[in-house]
């Protein structure tokens, strides 16, 4: 018998207590911050879960599965057969269907679901950010000579392959399939520099005339904005999809508030 809150199994009247089952949704800075954090914690076994989009990830220092599940189906099919006990949703703020996926899969096993979603970036001084709610919109606002920077990663820049009036400079860690659509432009493989000098450079050696970026929030995707703001470049800021709900946490340090919430007895 599985006693919910507890931990503990009763084997032949036994009690054995087995570890508290994580399931990390990854692929973002904090899900790797968070499973360092986690990891040896004797309390817990957590599996993190990556997509399999990048062909080679930083290791976690957890257990990692990679590949989708199969829909809310396949996913609440996962849960239940590996007794998972919650659920921390770490996913990138624009990785809507993966977010929807594991609210509804939790509420259907009744597993704990907790939302860990960084605080988008705000417009400052000096910021000259034309916000859109999509990128099909950003695709619309660029206007006709412009040199644009995408700084979109790669799965999404084949929407902008239309428009053959606009060069690109799209830079993503990993190339583009085969087949891709490409828009007119040139690709740079690499990652974001770090420091908003570097992607400064970089934007100024392109004579970029305008950014395209997702509100994704966070250190490591800021420099480029910080870089369009000592440039005086616009942005063409992305919005975030709407958040579905949930409890929400929007910081490592809360996450781990809340998992040790769920471990703390009674
Ligand atoms: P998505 O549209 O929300 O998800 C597409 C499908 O990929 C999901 O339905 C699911 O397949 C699978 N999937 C996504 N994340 C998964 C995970 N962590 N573990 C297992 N399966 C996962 O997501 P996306 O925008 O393509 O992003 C894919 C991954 O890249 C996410 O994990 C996200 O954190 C990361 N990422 C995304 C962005 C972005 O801008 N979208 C940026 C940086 C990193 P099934 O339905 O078969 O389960």
């Amino acid at each position: 018998m599985w006693s919910w809150w507890t931990g503990t199994v009763l084997l032949s009247g036994v009690p054995v207590t087995r570890p508290f089952s994580l399931l990390l949704l990854a692929g973002t800075a904090e899900a790797r911050d968070l499973a360092g954090l986690l990891a040896g914690d004797p309390r817990l076994s957590v599996t993190a879960s990556l997509a399999g989009v990048t062909s080679a990830p930083t290791p976690m220092g957890v257990a990692t599965r990679s590949g989708g599940f199969g829909g809310v189906e396949g996913l609440a099919d996962y849960l239940s057969r590996s007794a998972v006990d919650a659920v921390v949703d770490a996913t990138h703020p624009f990785a809507a269907r993966i977010s929807a996926n594991a609210r509804a899969a939790c509420a259907h096993t009744r597993v704990r679901y907790l939302r860990l979603e960084r605080p988008p970036w705000q417009a400052g001084p000096g910021d000259d950010w034309r916000e859109v709610a999509g990128l099909a919109r950003a695709v619309e606002v660029l206007p006709p000579g412009a040199v644009a920077f995408l700084g979109i990663g790669r799965q999404e820049v084949g929407l902008f392959a239309g428009r053959r009036d606009v060069r690109f400079v799209m830079r993503m860690i990993d190339p583009p399939a085969a087949d891709a659509a490409l828009p007119p432009g040139e690709i740079v493989l690499a990652r974001p520099n770090e420091d908003a000098r570097g992607e400064a450079e970089l934007l100024r050696r392109h004579a970029i005339t305008h950014v395209v970026a997702k509100n994704s929030g966070g250190a490591a995707g800021r420099a480029k904005i910080d870089a369009a703001r000592a440039l005086g470049l616009p942005v063409v800021m992305v919005e975030r999809p709407p958040c579905a709900g949930g409890p929400l946490v929007t910081s490592v340090e809360a996450a781990l508030r809340s998992i040790e919430g769920w471990l703390a007895p009674g």
